[in-house]
């Protein structure tokens, strides 16, 4: 049997690209000379990406200036003080916050596919952010003229927009990243807000066919950045019978850093609907040391013992750089870590007949 493999998305920017970018913000070089920058790192990331022997690649997200912030660059309707999301090392993220409506996107994802497409043959896929990350935009003192129920009318349309725009410049697959899912029970263990972001997502899958549902993905993992996680301590058994009542058809779960993981996978096998292809974490993007072969096979075979049937694949537990300016890990380790996915998921197929 084959064993289908994919990324999540991001790699680490190369330093040029990073300086282009903080040059550009400040006006220190022309929107020429960034895009030449942008171009460069992209075609080197899908050249090292073709490299890995994956099937299906993305871009690394090098254009894009965080997996969340992207459809907000240059909106002046924004304020800085948004919701904070602390991380367990200490170090925190904080969102813009809405100051006025409408709430358009300033940028859709169509554009970065649209650039990949233009140097690969491979099948792509693109990660969007979830319509339940972006309605934290939204201040919970309210918008005078601009009502909550109106802004989450037009977050609903701006996110199918985002989604279709991937699908229409030729993304096979489109994922979700929905990291605010295990935090979600964190900030509010009855699970309310869980199912509220469970909901505003369905809101969304619901504008699309069954045929394309089953190539849109959610994206699920405690948080990954320099390293460090917002939500890893949270038990996983709280997320997922929730997370599979999404009407997605994969799924792409963090695993390779679980400490139980027989557990986790048969509560995964439980709670999947039979619609829904999971995809499961072999590859730890906060660890600094490159998985073997042999380790990945067996992370593999492991997974395969507990869920039956062919509707699972392999994948990493994040991307290795989600937020754009997290260079903790070296790209060369990133890209060896992809490989090594790609092989010792090929090498526990053969293994498997
Ligand atoms: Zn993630």
């Amino acid at each position: 049997m084959a064993i289908p493999t994919e990324g999540c998305g991001s790699v680490p920017r190369p330093s040029y690209l990073l300086e282009a970018m903080g040059a550009f913000k400040d006006g220190k070089i022309s929107k020429a000379g960034f895009d030449a920058a942008t171009e460069k790192a992209i075609i080197e990331t899908i050249t090292e990406m073709e490299a890995t022997g994956s099937s299906i690649i993305t871009d690394g997200e090098q254009s894009k200036p965080s997996f969340a912030t992207y459809p907000l660059d240059g909106l002046t309707n924004l304020g800085p003080d948004g919701v904070v999301i602390p991380f367990a090392d200490g170090h925190t993220r904080q969102l813009p916050c809405l100051t006025s409506g409408p709430f358009r996107y300033s940028a859709y994802t169509g554009a970065y596919v649209a650039q990949a497409r233009k140097h690969t043959k491979l099948r792509l896929k693109q990660a969007v952010i979830s319509p339940s990350a972006m309605c934290l935009l939204y201040p919970e003192s309210g918008i005078d003229g601009y009502p909550r129920e109106t802004f989450i009318a037009d977050l609903i349309g701006e996110c199918v927009k985002d989604i279709r725009s991937a699908f229409d410049a030729g993304a096979e697959i489109v994922q979700i990243d929905f990291t605010e899912g295990r935090l979600a029970c964190k900030l509010d263990p009855s699970k309310g807000l869980l199912r509220q972001f469970v909901e505003l997502n369905n809101a969304v899958l619901d504008q699309f066919s069954d045929s394309e549902r089953a190539n849109i993905g959610i994206h699920t993992c405690p948080g990954g950045d320099h390293n460090s996680t917002h939500s890893a301590d949270v038990d996983y058994s709280e997320l997922l019978p929730d997370l599979f009542q999404m009407k997605a058809g994969r799924f792409y779960l963090q695993m390779a850093s679980e400490i139980d993981k027989p557990r986790i996978l048969d509560i995964i096998q439980r709670e999947r609907q039979p619609f829904q292809t999971t995809f499961i974490g072999v590859i730890d993007p906060c660890d600094m040391n490159v998985e073997t072969f042999d380790i990945v096979r067996d992370r593999t075979l492991e997974i395969a013992e507990h869920l039956k049937g062919e509707r699972f694949g392999t994948t990493d537990d994040c991307g290795f750089s989600p937020f754009g300016d997290d260079i903790a890990m070296a790209r060369a380790t990133a890209f060896a870590k992809i490989k090594a996915r790609v092989v010792g998921t090929a090498l526990a197929a053969e293994k498997l007949g």
